[in-house]
């Protein structure tokens, strides 16, 4: 299914020492069998006065995503655990990945809502972009053959204040920043980023792990970074294909995205209160410009002026933050793409805007195509 829809799952955490303190409760149901999840007022809501005080309706809410992944309470029977999302999620994508088709895996949700613990999870408790690295591994390993070999490249890079950083390099003061460029064939690109061949498991979690501390690093020194900061792992993967009856190689490429992006909460410009508008610095260019790709994405003929002969893709604002230009491929062209909607169990603002959000990136449809070429 070549024009397949972005699929959309949603994920919410347990209880963080902080809630348990103000007795907080829990606002989220999810249905294993419908895969719905609803979001309940908090308890002594009384409607009609929090509507008059805040002119938005505190109500009961359902949606349906391609998966809810209930990890609150360890005791549940239906708890999801790292290893349940990567089986329903990593596990399909990987495979796509072997057919030659890119992908890209992005993780939204407001800070502290469980992206980084889905997206890289803790040393015990290792995530998606671990266990994806494991299992390519397992997977190449398996196939070894005369006939068949691999070449597995990475690049991590952070986007922060509009500013692409590479990972891989040592943080320098001033901080070095790379320019992005536009090929005809490959599309946007981050000019000069480090991208580094590793040939096993191990070599591959080093560098994820040298990656990662350069941008943990950085959020104690300036106050905050990684809910400011879009974190984008990159492997590609190319596979070479070499048939002794006709002598033909034939290789595919396959681009495999995890990102971890900057808390949603930051994307509230247009919603901003005084009090949001006065922490200017809070509002981040490329979540904001991520939600109006998604809904130009989402609901093409909104952009479109009667008459115009502009087609969907002049009007989607790719090219309006560092972030959706990057992205461009993922969120609305050549790749099968999911999102992956963390909540907390307790907010019922944030997490109804993060699952308006989920609900209207279902609507997006990709064009992704195998990515292979014969090369003698
Ligand atoms: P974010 O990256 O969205 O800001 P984190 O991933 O850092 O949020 O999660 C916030 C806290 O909640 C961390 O202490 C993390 O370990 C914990 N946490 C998040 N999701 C889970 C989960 N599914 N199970 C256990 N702990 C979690
Ligand atoms: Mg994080």
């Amino acid at each position: 299914n070549p024009g397949g829809n972005v699929k959309v799952v949603v994920r919410v955490r347990g209880f963080l020492p902080r809630e348990v303190e103000r007795g907080a409760q829990c606002l989220i149901e999810m249905n294993p069998q419908t895969q719905s999840t609803k979001l309940l007022p908090p308890p002594g809501t009384d409607p009609a006065n929090a509507r008059a005080q805040t002119r938005k309706v505190v109500e009961e809410k359902n949606f349906t995503f391609d998966n809810s992944f209930w990890s609150h309470d360890t005791e549940d029977e239906h708890y999801a655990t790292q290893e349940d999302v990567y089986n329903c999620l990593g596990e399909e994508f990987l495979d796509h990945n072997f057919e030659g088709y890119h992908t890209c895996i992005f993780a939204y949700g407001q800070t502290g809502s469980g992206k980084s613990y889905t997206m890289m999870g803790t040393a015990d408790q290792p995530g998606l972009i671990p266990r994806t690295c494991e299992d390519l591994f397992q997977r190449i390993e398996s196939n070894e053959s005369a006939n068949i070999s691999y070449s597995v490249r990475v690049s991590y890079f952070e986007v922060y204040n509009e500013h692409v950083r590479d990972l891989f390099q040592p943080r320098t003061d001033p901080p070095q920043y790379l320019k992005i460029r536009e090929s005809p064939t490959e599309g946007p690109y981050v000019k000069d980023l480090t991208e580094i061949q590793v040939k096993n498991y191990t070599e591959i979690l080093k560098y994820m792990r040298m990656g990662d501390s350069s941008r943990t690093t950085a959020s104690t020194k300036m106050n905050d970074t990684s809910s400011r900061s879009h974190a984008v792992f990159t492997i590609m993967l190319k596979q070479i294909h070499h048939d002794y009856r006709t002598d033909e190689t034939t290789e595919r490429l396959a681009r495999i995205r995890l990102v971890d992006l900057a808390g949603s909460e930051r994307a509230k410009a247009t919603e901003a209160t005084g009090q949001r508008l006065r922490e200017g610095g809070n509002i981040n260019k490329s979540l904001t410009t991520l939600g109006r790709v998604i809904a130009a994405l989402a609901d093409p003929k909104n952009g479109r002026t009667h008459g115009s002969r502009r087609s969907t893709r002049d009007i989607v604002p790719y090219r309006d933050s560092i972030l959706t230009w990057l992205l461009k491929d993922s969120l609305g062209g050549n790749s099968k793409t999911a999102m992956i909607a963390c909540i907390a169990p307790a907010d019922y603002d944030e997490t109804l805007s993060t699952l308006r959000y989920a609900d209207q990136a279902k609507r997006i449809r990709t064009k992704a195509i195998v990515n292979q070429d014969h090369v003698s």
